[in-house]
């Protein structure tokens, strides 16, 4: 039966992490990983987390099964996080939130349904993207080509570029946009960006499908929303996939969530009970745990405020470890513009190192960095930022 299978592809960010954990050197650097350290060097638990579980445990609740689309409270709470908590939309009965595994199972639940149930076949990612966008939506049968995105000259967008690419795509093609902290590039738009992005969509008949992971990472939680919100504007259907598991560090725990906005309360009704049968035949209902976490949290003042002043703490330490990386290399004799990495926001800056000087940083100096030249500037801390500061210094001179 499986004598034909084949090894499939190495995946490039796991296999940096083998090959890191199996380097001896003491002052090796993972700057590959997508995820949130604090300046210990440790994933942090975050202080309304704990409060939160420990209120959860202390119930000792029975574990039933959650409704496939998830628990109610939670997916209240995520439309009032990702539209705001004045927005009449969260009133109309055009939204659908189903609780999902991760931004990533939000992503595959929102794939799954328009190629299914709407006949889409096309969908347009950035160029460049999260390398699990092309693979996830290949796997569910789609087609994907990119649009421009980044400018390598000016380590800023290419609007133009962008514009045009989705302007060229046939009538009616999904487009993938990153609504914050752009994954790898660390490059977004501004609100003049978004509205001419939002007006080409609008005239081809496009669909907007919006990808936040990052939520809080970039200015606060309601700016990093601005998107979502424009796009709500607009009252055309769209759709949200949204995660928790950077802006809660609850990786582990898959929270995530796919939001719908449809055209009626009629249209919702209809779409739920298709989305239902999509979640029924996956994996039929969501965990409890992290959803009951969330909930507790964004449904509770105190430990909202709490949260929010955790999530602040962690987007200042990433501005702060940016702001020293681009300080250092210019002080290691560094003589190319830098200033970039400061414009850049969220977990992730795209270095503008090449394959071999990536290759070099490993060889040379123990640290690792995914080979597109993105680097982790939240896995940056004052006890590792001298000697990599250092090493992308002597690789970028030479
Ligand atoms: N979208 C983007 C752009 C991401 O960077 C990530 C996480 N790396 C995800 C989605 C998925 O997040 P999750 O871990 O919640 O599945």
């Amino acid at each position: 039966l499986f004598f034909p299978v084949e090894m499939a592809p190495h995946d490039p960010i796991l296999g940096l992490n083998e090959t890191y954990n199996a380097d001896l050197r003491a002052e090796k650097v993972n700057l590959g990983v997508g995820v949130y350290y604090d300046e210990a060097g440790k994933v942090p638990l975050l202080r309304a987390v704990q409060a939160a579980e420990e209120a959860r445990v202390a119930e000792h609740a029975p574990r039933s099964y959650l409704p496939i689309e998830g628990l109610a409270p939670y997916d209240l709470a995520v439309q009032k996080l990702l539209f705001g908590t004045e927005s009449s939309i969260v009133e109309s009965g055009r939204l659908i939130t189903a609780q999902s595994l991760g931004g990533t199972g939000a992503l595959k639940l929102g794939a799954d349904f328009l190629f299914r149930l709407t006949g889409k076949k096309l969908v347009a990612i950035s160029d460049p993207s999260w390398e699990n966008h092309r693979a996830l939506f290949e796997a569910a049968g789609y087609e994907v080509v990119t649009y421009p995105y980044y400018d390598a000259a000016t380590n800023g967008l290419n609007l133009n570029g962008m514009l045009e690419g989705i302007e060229a795509l046939p009538e009616g093609s999904v487009v993938l946009l990153h609504a914050c902290c752009h994954n790898p590039t660390g490059v977004d738009l501004g609100l003049a960006d978004w509205a001419r992005v939002i007006d080409v969509i609008q005239r081809k008949n496009h669909v907007p499908f919006l990808d936040i992971a990052y939520q809080g990472f970039g200015e606060n939680l309601q700016d990093d929303a601005l998107a979502v919100r424009l796009f709500a504007e607009t009252g055309m259907p769209f759709l949200v996939a949204s995660s928790f598991s950077k802006s809660f560090s609850l990786y582990g725990e898959r929270v995530g969530a796919l939001t719908l906005v449809t055209s009626t309360p009629d249209e919702r009704d209809r779409v739920l009970s298709q989305l239902k049968r999509v979640i029924r035949t996956n994996y039929s209902n969501p965990p409890t745990h992290g959803a009951k976490v969330v909930a507790a949290v964004l449904n509770n003042p105190e430990l909202y405020a709490m949260w929010e002043d955790e999530l602040a703490e962690m987007r200042e330490r990433i501005r702060g470890m940016r702001q020293a990386l681009a300080e250092k290399l210019k002080e290691a004799g560094v003589t190319q513009d830098v200033d970039y990495i400061q414009r850049q926001r969220g977990m992730f800056s795209y270095s503008g190192l090449n394959k071999d000087q990536v290759k070099r940083l490993a060889d040379e100096f123990a640290i690792y960095a995914v080979s597109s030249g993105r680097i982790c500037v939240a896995a940056l801390n004052s006890a590792n930022i001298d000697h990599v500061a250092k090493a992308i210094a002597a690789v970028m001179k030479d």
